[in-house]
Order: structure tokens, then sequence, then C-alpha cells
């Protein structure tokens, strides 16, 4: 019987039926938690370590110089025992008087997520709304500034890349832009989804505090929070009336007794996690990690651009190259398809995407035509050449219009290697 390409044969024995193809090594290629890698899980798997000394009080010392490595700061970091949401309340305990007063320009949900923090710590946020599909607008940042004549904004929260919307910003022309205006406010950056993926230079851009966590770039199971800061957030933190006993950055540096590096018991296995998912950033370089999520991400876009063709509904939700991340991609296809693609691929292929987040309300309609690609972290070509062909599958299975070759052009920009 001979078959054309594309086509099942007769006597096909799954001729007629649904065949799920979902067993095999599950792929959750959300935008966090991330694909932990082998080395991580079996660092993990242990039993108990002694707290007081030995091998974990030994390791704890050495992973906070390469910690440093990846924020390429040299000043200080604390370790919480937090998801990025305790992240981002560590630090503003550390910084956050009530009534202080704190500006932040939002390019996603999570620019006014961290902006909410502020409000419940006492602060008064002056939020600068950008919508979902823009990054941050400097003219009106500088307005914003500049009518703070006697500086009274004690810190901008800027969010590095916002996994909502997957726009990147510029972070060192915010620091140009007070440096500009001499506004001495502290640049504070949330790197949650970009550290380990994105370039991020703490020192050499100027940013005086930045928080992260460890299930995004870092690879390990959520439970993690860093905070890391300079000598002048440090000193803004001396000046505090009073900060939180647990929160309190300050006693969690160079600390004399091990225990206080945590507030209390330390998060050992996490710990040993972060050890391997350390060595494994560090053995293959920074720079090549950023330039491999680079590449990546671009295999992606093409895809993307080739499946909006010829009527194809998807969208990238950034239309900017230089403004997308390269650790998270936000899309568009029009409700509900947004939700049938996703459910088909977790149901048939074993690909789970992420959902979109804070494009539209969550439980209306609009919500389901929005899902986002997570492309952090433990990520090679044949992950994301696998998850594009999902993908391809899902479109083809579910007849959402498509243009052609997107494979192909995901392929060119990896064979330029
Ligand atoms: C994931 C994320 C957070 C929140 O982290 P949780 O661990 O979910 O609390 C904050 N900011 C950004 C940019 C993120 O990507």
């Amino acid at each position: 019987m001979a078959s054309q390409p594309g086509q099942l044969v007769k006597d096909d024995k799954t001729m007629g039926e649904t065949v799920k193809l979902a067993a095999g090594r599950g792929y959750l290629a959300i935008p966090g938690p991330s694909v932990m890698p082998d080395q991580v899980l079996q660092a993990m798997h242990r039993a108990s370590p002694n707290i007081y000394a030995g091998e974990l009080v030994e390791m704890t010392h050495g992973i906070i110089p390469d910690l440093k490595r990846v924020a390429r700061t040299q000043h200080n970091v604390a370790i919480y025992i937090a998801n990025g949401h305790g992240a981002w309340e560590a630090a503003l305990a550390n910084v956050v008087a009530a009534g202080d007063k704190f500006l932040v320009p939002a390019t996603g949900a999570f620019g006014v997520g961290w902006a909410q923090v502020a409000l419940g710590l006492g602060a008064e946020v002056e939020l600068l709304e950008h919508g979902q599909q823009s990054t941050w607008d400097l003219a009106r940042i500088e307005q914003s500034l500049r009518n703070d004549r006697d500086h009274q904004i004690k810190a901008v929260l800027a969010v590095h890349v916002d996994t909502s919307s997957s726009i990147r910003n510029d972070i060192p022309a915010l620091r140009t832009l007070l440096d500009d205006l001499k506004h001495p406010a502290l640049l504070m950056a949330d790197c949650v989804a970009s550290l380990g993926c994105d370039r991020f230079e703490m020192d050499a851009w100027g940013v005086d505090v930045m928080v992260a966590a460890s299930q995004k770039g870092l690879m390990v199971p959520a439970g993690m929070g860093f905070v890391f800061f300079n000598d002048k957030a440090a000193s803004v933190r001396a000046a505090m009336p009073q900060v939180s006993r647990y929160w309190d950055w300050q006693p969690r540096v160079n600390p004399e007794e091990y225990y206080l590096y945590f507030c209390g018991t330390a998060p050992t296995h996490h710990l040993y996690g972060l050890r391997a998912a350390l060595d494994l950033i560090h053995g293959e370089g920074i720079e090549n990690v950023w330039a491999r999520h680079q590449r990546l991400a671009q295999a992606i876009w093409a895809a993307c651009e080739a499946w909006g063709q010829e009527g194809g509904p998807l969208r990238l939700n950034v239309t900017d190259p230089g403004l997308r991340s390269h650790a998270v991609t936000a899309l568009h296809i029009g409700s509900p398809d947004g939700t049938r693609l996703r459910e088909w691929l977790e149901g048939n292929l074993g690909l789970t995407l992420g959902i979109g987040l804070g494009m539209a309300p969550s439980g209306s309609p609009e919500w389901h035509g929005y899902f986002r690609l997570g492309h952090m972290g433990h990520v090679n070509g044949h992950m994301v050449m696998g998850m594009l062909g999902g993908i391809e599958s899902g479109l083809q299975a579910l007849n959402i219009a498509h243009g052609p070759s997107a494979l192909s052009a995901a392929a060119r920009i990896m064979a330029q290697g």
C-alpha cells in the first residue's frame, strides 16, 4: 500500500483512533519553575546534613562568591527561604519606612506586584503603568523624578524582565537618567526572571539592590530568594528607624554564626541543589549562558513569526526584538485557542506551556487567547526544537491557521551555531 508523506498507511494499527503521545519524559516549558538538571536533582537526593558544622557550612561559604559572580557584583548577598514574592518583601523591608516614597515604572504584572508589596509595607507609591506591550517611557520617569525636587523618592523599583509581558527593560538607561538628574534614589532591580538568562551586570550597571529567586534561571526548586545589595543600599538600611528581625539583610552577610545566614535552619537541600546549579553555570561560563539563551530565543521568535504569516493569528507580544526577554516569550493567538493549544499539548505530547498572565482579566473569555513559553535555565537546542515541533503539531491538530516553515526558520537560526 503506497502512502503519501504525512499520511497514515492503511494497515497502521492506529488508524482511526487518537493516540496519546504524552508518555515519556515531560517537558515543563513554563516561565518558572524551570527544568531542573539531573545534577541538581541528584545533589538534593540525600539525608539531612548537620547544620552546625561540616560540609554544609563549608559549602554555603563557597556558594556566596559564586552567586555574586552570576549577578556580576562584588557587594553583598543575603539568602532567604522564600519565593520571589518573599525576595521582593525582603529587599523592601530593609529600605521602606512607613510614608517613604517609591517610584515604580511597571511594564507588566510583576512591576505592579512589586509596587503592591511596597504599599503593604506602608510606602507611598507612584506607579507609572506602561501596559503590557511597551518598555518604560524614560521621559515619563524623568518627569516624575524632576517633580520630586526635594528628593523624597527613596528608590526606583525596576523589573528587568517582566515575565507576564516578556518585555526586557533597559536598566543602564535608568541608571544614566538618575545620574543625569543627580537624583539619589536607590535603583532596585527585579531579576527573578532574568538572572542567569539575560545579561545583567549589577556593579557595572550601577544597580544598588537586586532581587532574584531560585526556580528560574538558577534551575533549583522554588524556595530560595536572594537579595544583592551594595554599600549605598546598606547605608540606607543603616538609617532605618527599625527593620523586621527576620527580613533584615545585615545579619545574613558574613555572619559569625552559621544559623544567622538564614535566621534559623538552613534550606539544606536547596543549598545542595544550588551548589550543583552554580557549578553548571560557571562550568559553561556566564557569557556562554547568556549567548545560549539569546540564540534559543531567536530561534523561537523566528518560528513564531513564521506561524504568524499567511493569516495565522499567532503574534509575539513584544514587536521590537531588542526589547524581548531571552528567557520567556509571551504570545497572543486569540481566544480560546491559547488554552486549547496548551491543553492539547499537555494531554497529547507531554509538553506544558505557560498560561497568559496579566494580559486579560483571569477568567475572562479573552484570557484564553494568551500563553507563554518559558525558555530559561537548563534548556538546549533540541529541547527548543522539540517544543516548537510540538506547537506545530498542536496548530495542525486543532486546525489553527498558521504560516509554513516555522521549524525550518528555527533550524536555520540554530544552524548558525
Ligand atoms: C516569578 C517572578 C516573580 C515572583 O516569583 P514567585 O517565586 O512566584 O513569588 C517576581 N518577579 C518576576 C520578574 C518573576 O518572573
